[in-house]
């Protein structure tokens, strides 16, 4: 028989958990499509996505079903032993990408890192051991193990570690010229966001993406696309690179891909897998029955026309509430991203308040997020709802008003 259970506040949070984070003031219980419940029954509106994870909403039945099912099936095994939902899963997404081979992991930095030693490893088998040079950009996000800090191009995420990986060079996103300045025979790898998450909602320019690819075909170093958060539906097609009709080497994702539950994927070529052997590389819960079997359910969905397509008729709902808003209060310079990764960039007026929107919206009872100091990002449900996109929208513009009354 279960205890009762013991009774937890916001305040336990300040006691009992490593102080990384800053939590809202209300503690989420319960979520249903785009709506969530705190302990004390008021509603919000979610147009945060769990960051970019929940892509089809909170408890999806669907997605429930088969956590309930592999829940009452096999949990966990192990790599010593493989399984059907992880073998199911690996041959959708070969099936849907560019790719041939998959390794999972639980999350994103995980993704990451295994591509990083993957791109390293295949250059040293194949050219030379010191080919090991790693391009990424500045206020690019990786992850927070220390070689994807190291990669992700905001050192307030790396400094205080102790010694960080060698051989990693950082240019300006979005500048070609900066990445022909420093590549050579040496480079490895160019690691690049098609659409820089955390680093403010800014995608790749078209020229930029096709420029990457011609110096690494040039320099016989690997394209690797973190898709962590840009992929899974969120840009409108599965995976944002799509938009481009550029083709990585490696490309990693995680977020959305189990719609809430623990899981990542690093995608990758039958020739550049084939310098992986037995005890390499590894995980003891990559790739386990329970992660597979919901991902498996939730690519079955969202990699579908429907949910795609949706995916632009939603964001417009979403940019003309957010011109609407800044007809009246003249808010942002731009409003950028691509699909439902929104991003709205706050005037030089209002430099600074992206926070205390994301505080008041939370009293209006809608989830935002900000992704740097200045610019608003939102990354809903795909299938958010018409209602629900009007009704967050409004009670975002109430907190708009309230933080400019101030
Ligand atoms: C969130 C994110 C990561 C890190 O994923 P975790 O699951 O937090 O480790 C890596 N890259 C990008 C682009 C992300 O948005």
């Amino acid at each position: 028989m279960a205890q009762e259970k013991m009774a937890v506040t916001r305040q336990t949070f300040d006691e009992v958990i490593l102080p990384v984070y800053a939590p809202a003031q209300f503690v989420p219980v319960k979520g249903k499509g785009s709506r969530i419940w705190d302990q004390q029954g008021k509603d919000y509106i979610d147009f945060s996505g769990g960051i970019a994870v929940t892509a089809l909403g909170h408890c999806h039945p669907a997605l429930v079903e088969t956590l309930k099912s592999q829940g009452e099936t096999l949990w966990h095994t192990s790599n010593v032993f493989t399984n059907e939902p992880a073998l199911r899963l690996a041959s959708k997404l070969i099936a849907a990408t560019f790719a041939e081979r998959v390794f999972f992991a639980n999350s994103g930095a995980e993704a990451n890192e295994a591509a990083f030693k993957l791109a390293r490893y295949y250059a040293s088998k194949r050219h030379s051991p010191y080919k090991s040079k790693i391009i990424a950009f500045h206020n690019a996000f990786h992850g927070r193990t220390l070689f994807t800090v190291s990669v992700g191009g905001q050192p307030k995420y790396s400094d205080g570690f102790g010694p960080k990986p060698a051989d990693i060079v950082h240019v300006p996103f979005n500048d070609l010229d900066a990445v022909k300045a420093v590549i050579d025979d040496h480079t490895c790898a160019i690691v690049v966001e098609p659409i820089q998450g955390e680093g403010g909602v800014v995608p790749a320019t078209q020229a930029f993406m096709q420029g990457l690819r011609e110096l690494c075909d040039r320099h016989q170093a690997l394209l690797v696309l973190d898709e962590v958060q840009s992929g899974m539906g969120r840009s409108g097609k599965l995976f944002a690179h799509e938009h481009y009709g550029v083709t990585p080497d490696i490309l990693t994702t995680a977020k959305a891909l189990g719609g809430g539950f623990p899981v990542s994927a690093m995608l990758t070529s039958n020739e550049i897998a084939s310098t992986m052997a037995p005890g390499v590389h590894g995980t003891t819960y990559g790739g386990n029955p329970l992660a597979c079997a919901v991902a498996e359910t939730a690519l079955d969905i969202i990699n579908t026309p429907e949910v795609l397509n949706g995916v632009d008729v939603r964001r417009e709902r979403f940019v003309s509430a957010l011109q609407a808003l800044d007809a009246r209060y003249d808010l942002f310079t731009e409003i950028r991203g691509k699909g439902l990764l929104i991003g709205a960039a706050l005037k030089p007026q209002h430099a600074g308040k992206a926070r205390d929107i994301l505080q008041a919206a939370a009293e209006a009872g809608v989830m935002i997020l900000t992704a740097g100091t200045d610019v608003i990002r939102l990354v809903p449900s795909l299938i958010i709802t018409p209602e629900e996109i009007d009704e967050g929208m409004a009670r975002f513009a109430q907190a708009v008003e309230s933080v400019l009354a101030h």
